[in-house]
């Protein structure tokens, strides 16, 4: 569980884990959770968690003539 010692929040946390910084100011100290042993447990502890709901949930893929349709309206 997160020592809540330090002032970052879960979602910051969870932002930092998952790339999605954009939503956040560009005063935030994404610095500090490299450095700080507290946010780099949390971040480990985040990263598990993400690892262990991927793991149960359900997987299905698309039949073969959806993804080719998909495929043919998609430009990378
Ligand atoms: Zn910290």
């Amino acid at each position: 569980m997160l020592n809540l010692s330090c002032p970052l929040s879960w979602e910051i946390l969870s932002a930092y884990v998952d790339g999605e910084r954009e939503h956040f100011p560009p005063a935030t100290p994404w610095n500090h959770i490299a450095a700080c042993p507290i946010c780099s447990e949390a971040c480990m502890q985040i990263r598990n968690q993400n690892r262990l709901i991927r793991s149960f949930a359900p997987y299905h893929l698309a039949p073969r003539r959806l993804r080719k349709s998909i495929a043919k309206t998609v430009r990378f």
